[in-house]
């Protein structure tokens, strides 16, 4: 049986008590939400932290703001508050997808909207057991000097693998982050570093506390994640999208009809996410379809042109060269879905593709 290291813990009742904690503590503290991801890396020895600041009775982390400007959303709502939240539909359909895809009921009953935006990055040769690790003298990430992804890399190239950070920035979401000096608000996008490692411009004082979105009116988005069980795994491949069509009476309010084949495109958000170690937005591809109108060549053009950012690694599940393939397949479904084309029957056979498990 793995068991926890010792830790001090901390359970704070309000926010600016808990800034306080962190600041005093140092970098060897570490924010505690629901413990998904932390409690079982303190397991394997992959974290260390030697004082846990759970977040769980600071109820202000816990609000939902929801109105006609937009959106405020704690940092501790759980995945399960947010899927089963029917206003988070339409335009945010993407979020209510990604977060209904993380893990199982009972884990997302627990895991929070903040650390699945903090989740650590991923690799085959790290998230191991202590044993396992040690038996490779363990790598750059954790413990070692030597990355066996790319042994010559001084740098990590662990994969970002959580599930809402593409969908909230299809959103164009942005992340309020507390610390006792103060606070500042910044572009989800800017919340995340290409270094498995160092994946976070969070500084280690700093505590997640609220996801900003702006109205969702007019848009329509979606979800697509590739894994090998569609009952529960991290994601190795996803693609967020969100589009805003010209409306024809000038209000963004007349893209609710069911096909928009010939409907233009006036914006447009693309996010591929777990092929690097930060979501990547593919901002040429949302370039290029802005001002036509989503017909299978122009769409086929867009997913060529969003799969290029795409360099999946070694170090998933699944042959890397594939994943890359698959990319321009879920950006094209996504974009066929967003433009009013039934693509069930392809949502449904990549989830329960027998085939891959
Ligand atoms: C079997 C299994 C399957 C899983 N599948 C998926 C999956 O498919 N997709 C996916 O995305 N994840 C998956 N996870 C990982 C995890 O459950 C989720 O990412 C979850 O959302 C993490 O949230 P949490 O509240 O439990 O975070 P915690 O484990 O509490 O924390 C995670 C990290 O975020 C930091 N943190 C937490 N809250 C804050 C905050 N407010 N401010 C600053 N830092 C903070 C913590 O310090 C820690 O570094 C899976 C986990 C398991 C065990
Ligand atoms: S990418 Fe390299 S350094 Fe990073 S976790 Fe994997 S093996 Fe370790």
């Amino acid at each position: 049986m793995m068991r926890l290291p010792l830790f001090a813990y901390r359970a704070p009742s309000s926010l600016e008590e808990a800034a306080r904690i962190l600041h005093g503590e140092g970098p060897s503290a570490m924010p505690l939400a629901g413990g998904t991801d932390l409690l079982p890396n303190m397991k394997r020895r992959q974290q260390v932290p030697r004082t846990l600041l759970s977040l769980r009775n600071i109820e202000a982390l816990r609000a939902m703001q929801l109105g006609h400007s937009g959106a405020r959303l704690g940092a501790c709502l759980t995945l399960s508050d947010i899927a089963s939240d029917s206003r988070f539909r339409n335009g945010a359909t993407v979020l209510a997808q990604a977060a209904a895809q993380v893990a199982t009921p009972h884990i997302r009953n627990m895991a929070t909207l903040g650390g699945n935006l903090c989740l650590d990055t991923r690799c085959n040769y790290y998230d191991q057991n202590y044993e396992w690790r040690k038996a490779i003298d363990f790598c750059l990430k954790k413990d070692g000097v030597t990355c066996w992804v790319a042994p010559s890399s001084s740098k990590c190239m662990a994969v970002s693998s959580t599930d809402t950070a593409p969908a909230l920035m299809a959103l164009g979401a942005r992340v309020r982050l507390v610390s006792q000096s103060g606070e500042r608000e910044i572009a989800l996008a800017d919340l995340y570093n290409n270094d498995g490692m160092n994946y976070l411009h969070r500084r280690p004082d700093e505590i997640l506390a609220e996801v900003v979105l702006d109205s969702w009116h007019g848009w329509r988005s979606t979800y697509w994640k590739l894994r090998r069980r569609g009952s529960f795994d991290f994601p190795v491949l996803s693609v967020a999208a969100a589009i805003r069509f010209v409306s024809n009476d000038g209000t963004g309010a007349a893209c609710c009809a069911a096909t928009r084949e010939g409907n233009v495109v006036e914006d447009a958000r693309i996010v591929i996410g777990s092929v690097a170690s930060l979501p990547l937005i593919a901002a040429e591809a949302g370039k290029f379809l802005v001002g036509r109108a989503l017909s299978l060549e122009t769409m086929a053009e867009a997913a060529v042109l969003a799969a290029r950012i795409a360099k999946p690694l070694d170090n998933t599940d699944f042959d890397m060269s594939w994943r890359k393939k698959v990319t321009v397949e879920f950006v094209t479904y996504a974009l066929r879905e967003l433009r009013g084309d039934d693509v069930g029957a392809e949502r449904t056979a990549i989830t329960h593709n027998p085939s891959w498990t």
